[in-house]
């Protein structure tokens, strides 16, 4: 892997896990980050987040990606796998580990849970080093600073956290095996020459973790906007749900998701296409406009 990489274009993407069928909540932040690219003449990505394959369900990623077509979504290069990236996951643990940043941690989640405040990880195992062969089952932590991490995100303005005292060391390769999502993406995010990052508001405290992998690993931090958390009436994320209902990709739709991101769309019935929807999208699309908002409910 190469460091101090420059973001000179515009790259965005969309990253939905397959583990259910493409909801109206992720069609928010496939349409937000799809319009954001286009409109900056820039380039958009699909990628598949399948690292965790307990949580994979099968053929939904062939059900999203029909979804996102049928939408009229058109992504500029082959669809990138988290699975086949396993060995850059592995480097990247492996340039960790060479920092001195990791440690194995042999801890229970009863343990932690007895020990710890506010969940955080109280740091027991921090003393321990990673033995050369062992059959013991630990995962590996990352060992985080005392430092406010701030970025200013371009939906939700000024963003602060402090990683020891609201994270605590973090899990970065779990005990079964498998490398944590906050890992894959930093490392997914650099080898996509990823510029700008549109998502849920559901992942804005996990951003100060990535900074601070990115930080470790030389890579450049893209620009963070996270949109609203589309939730039902009574609150519930409508990715949580498993009834969670397909969405229509119809241009009534696409009509409504664009509203909902604030964006001055005509009628559906004014547009005789859905190409013209989306012409007209990026002509008139302006992120500012995304309500600077955690939630937004959603009759849906
Ligand atoms: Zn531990």
């Amino acid at each position: 892997m190469h460091t101090n990489q420059t973001l000179k274009s515009y790259r965005g993407r969309f990253a939905p896990s397959p583990s259910g069928e493409l909801h109206f909540g992720s069609l928010l932040a496939a349409m937000a980050s799809y319009a954001d690219a286009r409109a900056h003449q820039g380039q958009w990505l699909l990628r598949i987040d399948d690292i965790d394959q307990v949580r994979v369900v099968p053929d939904s990623e062939q059900h999203i990606i029909n979804s996102l077509e049928q939408a009229g979504f058109e992504w500029d290069e082959p669809v990138y796998y988290q699975s086949q990236h396993i060995a850059d996951y592995q480097q990247a643990l492996g340039n960790l580990t060479a920092g001195g940043l990791i440690y194995p941690c042999y801890c229970s989640r009863k343990q932690i849970k007895a020990l710890a405040r506010d969940n955080i990880y109280p740091g027991i195992c921090r003393e321990t080093a990673i033995p050369d062969e062992s059959a013991d089952e630990y995962a590996l932590r990352i060992r985080v600073p005392e430092q406010n991490l701030s970025f200013n995100d371009l939906i939700q303005g000024h963003y602060c956290q402090q990683l020891d005292k609201e994270v605590g060391d973090f899990i970065i390769f779990r005990r079964d095996k498998v490398f944590t999502y906050q890992l894959a993406i930093v490392v997914d995010e650099y080898l996509a020459g990823i510029s700008h990052v549109i998502r849920g508001h559901d992942l804005i405290s996990s951003t100060p973790r990535q900074m601070f992998l990115q930080q470790q690993l030389g890579f450049a931090t893209p620009r963070y906007g996270h949109i609203p958390l589309a939730v039902t009436p009574d609150n519930l994320k409508l990715s949580k749900l498993s009834h969670a209902k397909k969405v229509t990709t119809d241009l009534t739709t696409l009509v409504l998701a664009a509203r909902i991101l604030g964006q001055a769309v005509l009628k559906a019935e004014d547009y005789q296409h859905q190409q013209d929807f989306w012409k007209h999208l990026f002509q008139i699309w302006q992120l500012k406009q995304v309500p600077k908002m955690e939630k937004i409910e959603i009759m849906y």
